[in-house]
């Protein structure tokens, strides 16, 4: 496989790690995003410890205990990277672990944002992104304790610089902004920083807009549409039922509702079973989408063993031929449950209105229903909405 498929076929693995929220896969993810910052952070800074060009623009003392809180993260990170890679699929909640991260990973990088000064510094935005990503995968309670200490850190912080108890920046010679043009070390660390940063929490926002914009879309069209049978589900159809007869009052042009409902359908719940009556209605979905012309005529499912098409643009004697070819696919269609043979009918309701009233319409079409359950079942009758009041 070239570059381009495995990374998109990584990133749809990563989406679908996203949506099932393992613990341990996040953890990995965290570990995975940290872990060259804050190699990058301690390849730095033990350069500047090892060269007195560079680490003139350190406190000498502070810059050995950042070298080693460095080094004690990636350490950290790695272990937890490794500890997870393994696991990853597992779908065990590790929340202790999880916590564990994310509170240490907050609270390091405010306290890299104190000692390198967070106001002219990536670090600030290095909390931030650090903060999000945590976010995208865990919930906010387990972020919770990390913010608060990294909080009372950083308030702390600006209380004691501002009485004069702690230097701004206390791990740096002096600022890296201080008015003047920034020192060749600063200029190199500074873009290497807001460079990483940058790339890093741009993929990783598109990533997870992205996953939000189709995880919307999905719910949208779980909201829409009925989930056994694939059809519109009543909610939705009635919305454009609506929209389509009020068009009518511009055009004037006729259209139908067509009300379904299956014959003696409790028999086939009692005879089979549920999840047999269940299958039967799917299909019954698939045989009335296949009958009419998708996307104009629109069928769903009203509820039930009720199914309603409408039908724009339609005249009473075109929408009776499709009421008829619905019922001579019906009558070919035959199913089955354990070696047991049966078919099954509808009665069918038709009205036609061009009023602009949807709603009159559907009563209609009940009522022609119901007249067809009362005439014997399995047949249809209509009527123009007008008629019926
Ligand atoms: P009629 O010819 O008068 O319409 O008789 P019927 O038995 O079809 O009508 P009735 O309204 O008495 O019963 C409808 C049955 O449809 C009862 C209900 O349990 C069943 N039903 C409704 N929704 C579902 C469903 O989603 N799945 C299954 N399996 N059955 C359903
Ligand atoms: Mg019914
Ligand atoms: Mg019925």
């Amino acid at each position: 496989m070239t570059w381009p498929p495995r990374l998109l076929r990584g990133l749809d693995w990563l989406e679908e790690q996203l949506k099932l929220r393992y613990t341990t896969a996040g953890c990995l993810f965290i570990a995975a995003v940290a872990l060259p910052f804050v190699l990058v952070l301690f390849v730095m800074d033990a350069y500047a410890l090892l060269d007195p060009a560079a680490g003139r623009f350190y406190q000498p003392a502070l810059l050995r205990y950042v070298v080693v809180q460095e080094a004690v993260s990636l350490l950290l990170y790695l272990g937890i990277f490794a500890w997870c890679l393994p696991r990853f699929r597992s779908s065990q909640p590790r929340p202790g672990l999880a916590l564990a991260l994310i509170t240490y990973l907050l609270v390091a990088s405010a306290n890299l944002g104190i000692l390198y000064g967070h106001k002219d510094t990536p670090m600030t935005l290095v909390f931030l992104a650090s903060f999000v990503l945590a976010r995208s995968w865990f919930p906010l309670r387990l972020l919770l304790p990390g913010l608060v200490i990294s909080a009372l850190m950083v308030t702390a912080a600006e209380v004691a610089i501002s009485r004069g108890a702690l230097r701004y920046a206390p791990l740096l010679a002096e600022p890296v902004m201080t008015g003047q043009p920034l020192a060749w070390w600063w200029d190199i660390w500074m873009r290497v920083l807001f460079d990483m940063v940058v790339v890093f929490f741009a993929a990783a926002m598109f990533f997870i807009f992205g996953h939000m914009e189709r995880r919307n879309r999905e719910l949208e069209e779980l909201t829409r549409f009925d989930t056994l049978t694939g059809l519109l589900n009543r909610g939705s159809f009635m919305s454009l039922l609506e929209e389509e007869f009020s068009k009518q009052l511009r055009t004037r042009r006729v259209a139908c509702v067509m009300m379904c409902d299956v014959d003696d359908f409790k028999r086939i719940n009692d005879s089979f079973g549920h999840p047999v009556g269940d299958a039967v209605l799917s299909r019954l979905g698939s045989i009335l989408g296949d009958a009419v012309r998708q996307p104009v005529d629109v069928p769903a499912r009203f509820g039930g063993e009720e199914f309603v098409i409408l039908l724009p643009e339609t005249g009473l004697e075109a929408a009776r031929h499709v009421a008829e070819r619905i019922r001579a696919r019906l009558a070919e269609a035959e199913f089955e449950s354990e070696g047991r043979r049966f078919r099954i009918t509808l009665s069918i309701g038709l009205a036609e209105a061009s009023d602009g009233d949807g709603e009159k319409a559907l009563r209609a079409a009940d009522a022609c229903l119901y007249r067809a359950k009362g005439e014997g079942r399995d047949r249809v009758v209509s009527t123009l909405a007008a008629d019926a009041g």
